[in-house]
């Protein structure tokens, strides 16, 4: 194989009691890439973690890090940066002493310890907070030293488990943003978890996508969001509007859709799910996320959009600062559309055009 994997998972299981917590993780990380495993709580993410730290040893199943076994290996011979949620410092050490823990354990000698922890310091903005203790400093700053502690000693491997989410949203953002560029800047190899989506997409290279102990997909952001393989992907990383429909013809490009008596017309490649053959008379879900739709007062409005133009009526309006949130009734159902084009004479009760792209549209068979 010409990628390089820094971590592989292979065939984990773990179970506790009857609670079947692992179930069959497959994963390689690759070198310097920042890698998300992201899913609901409970999911496994943190039971993951712990067994490419060492901290827990799977029913089944193995760890490599740079293609050796460490199934066996003890956390503190893995060569880890770690940093938790919370409690990441030791509260009776000052900034300084909690840097320079990792580094008197590996023998580094005083003078080089100086300069490498002005430089863990310097890398998130912290110099000349090295004397104040884990509780003089804001819940941002001590994550920041946290981050710092982990990256003072040179790991192979820096591991987060939701290292934001004691955070407020702004502070949030900061550090996620900083994170990103912190991590391309020295290349080192990062598994990051979060149950946010967003901070998914935003912060990582590729995000695994998990669910109740099993991979669904492991994509890049981009392809996550837009193309989602399963309908729980689909609906866990964004808005979802769904309907209800019969295949009535599939060619080499498009799938078409009864709904009621209007149809809509499915890219070929848009199908998720397992079973991917389609044929006439399938019952399928379809799936559109609400910035997707395009709504307009006349048909000729919708732009580019020649096919799959529907005939619906408002039912609520929200504003939202960079965009409108429009409930219409479509066939009776409703639907949630956001968009930045928004025209004054609307009103609950106006009746619109609403219109998407078969590229747009995801498929699952019922
Ligand atoms: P996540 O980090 O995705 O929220 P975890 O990996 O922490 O999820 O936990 C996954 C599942 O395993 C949960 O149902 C949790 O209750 C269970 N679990 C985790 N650790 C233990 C343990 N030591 N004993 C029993 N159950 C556990
Ligand atoms: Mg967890």
């Amino acid at each position: 194989q010409a990628i390089k994997n820094d971590v592989e998972i292979k065939g984990a299981f773990k179970q506790y009691g009857s609670n079947i917590v692992l179930n069959g993780i497959n994963l390689g990380v690759k070198q310097g890439e920042l890698l998300t495993l992201l899913g609901p709580s409970g999911c496994g993410k943190t039971t993951t973690l712990n067994l490419i730290a060492g901290f827990l040893e799977a029913d089944e199943g193995d760890v490599y890090i740079k293609g050796k076994k460490v199934t066996k290996v003890p956390p503190f011979k893995r060569d880890l940066g770690m940093v938790f949620q919370t409690y990441s410092l030791f509260p009776h050490m000052t900034v300084y002493e909690n840097l320079s823990f990792g580094l008197k354990l590996r023998k580094v000698a005083k003078p080089e310890q100086k300069k490498k922890i002005d430089r863990a310091l310097e890398l998130v903005k912290m110099s000349g907070l090295e004397n104040r203790y884990p509780r003089e400093l804001s819940g941002g700053q001590r994550q920041r030293v946290a981050i710092s502690r982990a990256l003072v000693v040179e790991p192979e491997l820096l591991l987060l488990d939701e290292p934001l989410s004691n955070l407020d949203a702004k502070l949030r953002h900061e550090l996620r943003a900083e994170i990103k560029r912190l991590q391309k800047e020295i290349g080192v190899t990062t598994i990051f978890v979060t149950h946010d989506q967003e901070e998914a997409l935003s912060i990582s290279d590729r995000v695994v996508v998990m669910n109740a102990g099993k991979i669904e997909q492991i994509s890049s952001p981009t392809s996550i969001y837009n193309h989602p393989d399963t309908e729980f992907v689909f609906q866990f990383i964004g808005k979802s509007n769904s309907f209800e429909g019969k295949i009535t013809s599939v060619d080499s490009r498009k799938i078409s859709v009864q709904m009621e008596n209007e149809i809509t017309h499915v890219d070929v490649g848009n199908i998720m799910g397992t079973d991917r053959a389609c044929k006439v008379g399938d019952e399928v879900k379809l799936y559109i996320r609400p910035e997707k739709i395009c709504i307009a007062a006349a048909a000729e409005n919708v732009s580019g959009l020649s096919l799959d133009l529907h005939k619906a009526s408002i039912t609520q309006l929200n504003y939202l600062g960079t965009s409108w949130e429009v409930a219409v009734s479509l066939l009776g159902k409703p639907l949630q559309i956001l968009t930045p084009d928004f025209d004054s004479s609307w009103q609950a009760g106006s009746e619109v055009y609403v219109g998407w792209s078969p590229s747009d549209i995801m498929l699952i068979k019922k």
